[in-house]
């Protein structure tokens, strides 16, 4: 505690998000206590946001707020789990409370809209990192896991991955030169913008997908670290590789009018940022699967295969991951 962080808590960060009635006790004590409900399974998540590295320095505090819990929630729908609780570690170069104001409402907007409460957290001094651990529940035994995937299981992707990349690219504002042949024949208006980086600064987390997929696909991972990586992770979790169809990949009306073919194409399979769900269904779960996943955004993007890594094909022809696409990412 330092002077005056009770003050600090108690202005902002006291019932912050969603009433529920199983926060037996919220913030203000030692600890919170929590009430799971029977048969769940209890799901805990943890992520740091640290200010230079997951974010740019100067960042908008709204965004910061919204980012911090959305990229929780990311873990738990992943995990096809429902969130109910949060924890928040702030730490603070100084206060400012038109600072704080703006984080915690873009906490709270994102936390009430999926009736999560701020149960607890702790606030000190120093460089600013935001720590979150949220926690959540799943009918028991029916958690999803990296680990299920088999090889000849259909690899999906929700919504359009790239996006964020492309988004984080436009709130950093890097200089037009540098770009400037790539983004040559490419409409950059004001919309397109606004749409890519709120995709970076507001990311949805996928939720009612991931709860959706919860009996009907064999792995999942939320992607964070670029498709091609995070897609990469699920496989070797699962014993096996995974090829990429890359001509299958989709890119959001934004995006192809934002950046040439190259560079969207290295954004969808590189970017990092999207928090969108990649998952895995049997043969014999697809048709449930189209079902359960009738109304969400999603593509299907290659397959679980025997051989240990990576492989990247256009029209069945194999490319190399080192291509030029990807030499943007250095
Ligand atoms: P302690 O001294 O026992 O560690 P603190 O004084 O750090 O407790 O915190 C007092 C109460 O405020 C606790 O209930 C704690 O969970 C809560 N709290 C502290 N910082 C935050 C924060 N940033 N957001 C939400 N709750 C917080
Ligand atoms: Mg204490």
């Amino acid at each position: 505690m330092v002077d005056g962080e009770f003050e600090l808590i108690d202005r902002h960060f006291r019932a912050l998000g969603a009433p529920r009635t199983d926060v037996v006790l919220g913030v203000g004590d030692d600890g919170a206590i929590l009430r799971p409900p029977p048969a769940h399974d209890l799901i805990a998540v943890s992520d740091t946001l640290v200010e230079g590295v997951h974010f740019p320095v100067g960042s908008a505090p709204r965004s910061i707020g919204h980012r911090s819990l959305a990229v929780n929630l990311s873990d738990v729908a992943a995990m096809g789990a429902t969130p109910a609780w949060a924890l928040l570690s702030l730490t603070l170069p100084a206060r400012d409370d038109r600072w704080l104001a703006d984080f915690a409402r873009g906490f709270a907007t994102l936390a009430s809209r999926h009736e999560v409460a701020l149960v607890g957290g702790d606030t000190t001094r120093g460089p600013l990192a935001i720590g979150v651990q949220v926690l959540g529940f799943v009918p028991q035994g029916r958690g999803l896991r990296r680990t299920g995937g088999r090889p000849g299981d259909q690899i999906y992707v929700s919504g359009t991955p790239g996006d964020a990349a492309a988004g984080l690219e436009i709130v950093r504002d890097v200089s037009s030169a540098r770009d400037a042949t790539t983004r040559d024949a490419t409409t950059r208006d004001a919309t397109t913008c606004e749409f890519l980086r709120a995709r970076f600064e507001y990311p949805t987390p996928r939720l009612t997908l991931g709860a959706a997929l919860r009996d009907v696909a064999s792995a999942c991972i939320d992607v964070s670290d670029g498709l091609a990586g995070d897609v990469g992770k699920l496989a070797a979790a699962s014993g096996c590789g995974a090829r990429l169809d890359v001509e299958r990949l989709r890119p959001s009306a934004a995006l192809s009018r934002y950046a040439s073919p190259e560079r969207l194409r290295a954004w969808m399979l590189a970017g990092g940022d999207d928090y969108e769900l990649v998952f895995t269904v049997s043969a014999a779960n697809r048709s449930r699967f189209e079902q359960a996943a009738r109304e969400f955004e999603w593509q299907q993007i290659g397959e679980l295969v025997v051989e240990p890594g990576v492989t990247l094909c256009e029209h069945g022809r194999r490319i190399d991951l080192s291509a030029a696409s990807f030499d943007h990412f250095g």
